[in-house]
Formats: structure tokens, sequence, C-alpha cells
């Protein structure tokens, strides 16, 4: 399954080549992250030993009388039945994968991939190299009664591509048609599904236009990395999205002015839920028959689902309340607060003063407390004031600070640049 992904991914991937070739070259700052600086660290060290690997010098004594036994990797299989089955030594093996610590790695073979053993006229194993991936090549290499065993990477280098496409049957058909690879169509539906409702609210004519990677290696290429810049037009508004890595080495993606594209604040705590009672602040109190506000909404679950908290933030109570049974309240900072009621238990691992992400589990649908069945009854407080959640309009996640602001400006505009640029360039075509 992984191949065929990969297959498909790099016919799309070729396909924008040719349709962009002249985005190709346009380096970037950015494409020197720090793992593909620790991958060329790695590979200026290796590269002279891989050229020799992969061209190697014709050895004319040694030709005739060794044979090489190519393996391909299947499922179930491990390094050690496949040495049963051309027949090599266990103690070579037991030797290959205790030489060091790369000799490790060739514990771990995947499906798929080569394993190619170098036998003299006597059957005993001279090399043996391992291809893990298009870019890294395990070889260990008899030296007298031992093995040298080392890891050869060749060097892995990024190109900018460009695919744009207009909607006219559906997102999947018409990135597709673009040429962008299944896996960024997935991650582009993915980086706005704040904002676009992709299965219910594409019209004919959206447009879309993607920057994203393409890798390389010695010029052909292999596979596609991230989105870097991305924009989509729905029923005439325009989306924009950039990569951004920040000062832990996490990416995500930002509005081009640096906010979080992600809200602060889920729509709903569960994943399943049916609102059984709704916001009301004149409502009919169904125990205690008198006007109550009710200010949050109800919904209605079996004891046991699983509550999520909507945003990032601090346990600021959990325990009993009177009325709400078992209570969760969560400061978000700037002047949120989001409060779960009825409770049957509570999250394990947590405690009060917590931090907890957005999505995080925090305790499970139940009855305790003044309720009449099993269900979570959910309010979420600007300020202190209790609004309706679910017609409140939420933030984007949390801007981030200044100096991490000018770090994203430099690091985001080019990718701006890129994307305007083909957008202008498809224009011109048009015209
Ligand atoms: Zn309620």
């Amino acid at each position: 399954m992984k191949n065929r992904l990969l297959k498909t991914a790099l016919f799309g991937a070729c396909t924008v080549a040719a349709a962009s070739a002249s985005y190709g070259l346009i380096p970037h700052k950015s494409f020197e992250d720090s793992k593909r600086l620790e991958q060329d660290r790695l590979i200026s060290a290796k590269i002279n030993q891989y050229t020799n690997y992969i061209e190697p010098a014709p050895k004319v004594e040694t030709e005739n009388i060794s044979e090489e036994l190519e393996h391909t990797v299947k499922s179930g299989e491990n390094l050690s039945s496949i040495f049963s089955q051309l027949d090599l030594s266990r103690e070579d093996l037991h030797k290959i994968t205790h030489a060091n610590a790369t000799g490790k790695m060739f514990a771990d073979v995947e499906p798929g991939r080569d394993v190619v053993a170098t036998v003299n006229a006597s059957g005993e194993l001279e090399e043996l190299t391992y291809t893990k991936n298009p870019f890294e090549t395990l070889i260990a290499t008899r030296h007298d009664n031992d093995f040298d065993v080392k890891l050869l990477s060749k060097k892995v280098e990024a190109q900018t591509a460009v695919a744009k496409g207009t909607i006219t049957s559906s997102l999947f058909e018409d990135a597709k048609q673009a040429g962008l690879p299944v896996k960024l169509i997935m991650k582009m539906a993915d980086i706005f599904a704040w904002d676009i409702d992709f299965a219910l609210n594409l019209k004919d004519g959206d447009q879309f236009t993607v920057v994203y990677e393409k890798l390389l290696v010695e010029g052909k290429e292999f596979d596609t990395g991230d989105i870097l810049s991305v924009e989509f037009v729905n029923q005439g508004k325009a989306y924009t999205a950039v990569r951004f890595e920040d000062n832990q080495g996490k990416s995500s993606y930002y509005t081009p002015d640096g906010n979080g594209l992600r809200k602060a604040f889920l729509q709903t705590p569960m994943d399943f839920a049916v609102i059984s009672s709704n916001f009301d602040l004149h409502r009919m109190h169904p125990i205690l028959n008198t006007i109550r506000a009710h200010k949050g909404v109800d919904y209605s679950a079996p004891v046991g689902t699983p509550v999520k908290t909507t945003g990032d933030g601090k346990i600021v109570f959990r325990g009993e309340k009177n009325g709400y049974g078992n209570v969760v309240e969560i400061n978000h900072g700037q002047n949120y607060s989001t409060l779960y009621a009825h409770l049957s238990g509570f999250k394990s691992g947590q405690k009060l003063g917590s931090t907890i992400k957005q999505g995080d589990v925090i305790g499970y649908v139940g009855r305790t407390g003044l309720a009449t069945g099993p269900h979570l009854h959910y309010e979420f407080r600007i300020a202190g004031e209790h609004v309706n959640p679910v017609t409140a309009k939420f933030p984007r996640s949390m801007p981030m600070d200044n100096g991490l602001l000018a770090k994203f400006k430099a690091q985001t505009q080019p990718l701006v640049a890129l994307l305007k640029q083909a957008k202008d360039e498809s224009q011109v075509a048009k015209n």
C-alpha cells in the first residue's frame, strides 16, 4: 500500500514538474531546515564512499568468482529468514547486526526494499547491502573475520513546484488533474479544514494554487515534501496559508499575517454528539420545574463517552459541584473559560492545575448531579459572561509573540511571493 501511494505521488509530482519547470530552481531559505542540515552533514561525510559504492572500479580478479544474490523483502520476512533462504551463515548475520550501532539497522528490513548479498566462490558472504530508501543504503563489508558496517547517504535536494487548478468536478479529481500528489491533496484539505467545508461547500470555479517541495536524489525526484504555501478561493473568498517552523522545530500552517489556522476552540467537546437542550436564558428546568437560565448546551451521549477540552488551557476546577455533579472547569487564558458537567468520571493522570491541549480527553459523560439522563452540560464563558458555544464566533488560535513574528515574516514572506508569482503566471497563461 505504501509503495502504491509512493508511486502515485511520484507520478503526480512528475506531471507538475513538467508543467512548472520555471519554479524548479527557485531556492529558499526554509529548505535549509535543521533536518536537512543534519542530513547534509551526515551525507558529506559519506558521499565519496557512496560514489565508490555505486560505481565500483572493475575488479577483474574477483569478478569471476563472486556472485550477487538479490532479494526483495516480502511481508513477514526478516533478515534472519532471508539469510536462511540465501543459504548464508547465521554467524555472519550475528556479526553484522552486532558490528556497531549502524549494524542494528539491518534488523529492520522493510517489505519491498532490496537486500543484495555478494558471495564468493565458496558461498561465503563478502558484502551485504540493504537499500533503506532512495537516499540511504546500509552496507556491510567483510574484513578478515569481521564486518565493517556503514550507512551510505546520498544528498537529498528540495525544489519548489507549483500545482494550480480550478474545481470542475471534485477536489480530488481536479487536484489530481493539476498534478498535485494525493497526499498533498489531503494535506491541503486538512490545512483549510477550519475554514472550508470541502464536503459540502465547494463550488465549480473554486481555485487552488499550491507551492510545495519535491525531493530529489541525483536529480531524480523520489518523493514530495511539504506544502509551503497555498491559496484556496472558495466561493469568491480567498484563504491563504503558509508553512512555518517555530523555535522548537515544529511546523504548522498560518495565515500570512501570523495567525494560526486552527480556531482556539473546537465546536463541540465530543466526537459524536447530539444537542438535547440548547443554550436558553429562560428555560423551564426539567427537574426543578421553575424558569431557570440554561447557561450551556446539553449533549446527550452514552455514559462513558469521552469528553474533550475544546481549547488549550489549565484545569482550574476538578471535583463535585452541587447540581453540576462531577465538573471540570478550564481556564483558556485571554478571558475564556469552559465547563463540563455531570461527568461519570475524570481522565486519570490529570489534576487541578494540569495544562491540557485542545482535544485532550478530560472526563467521561455521566449523569451525576441534577440530571434526568446521561448527558454533558457544556458552558462557554468570555470574561465571566456565559455565551452560546454553538453560535459563538471563536477566535483563531492564540497569536504568536513579536520575536517569533519577526522570524515568521522572514521565513514565510518568500513563500507568499512564490504563491503570488504562481497566480500571476496563471493569469498571463489565461490571457
Ligand atoms: Zn445543561
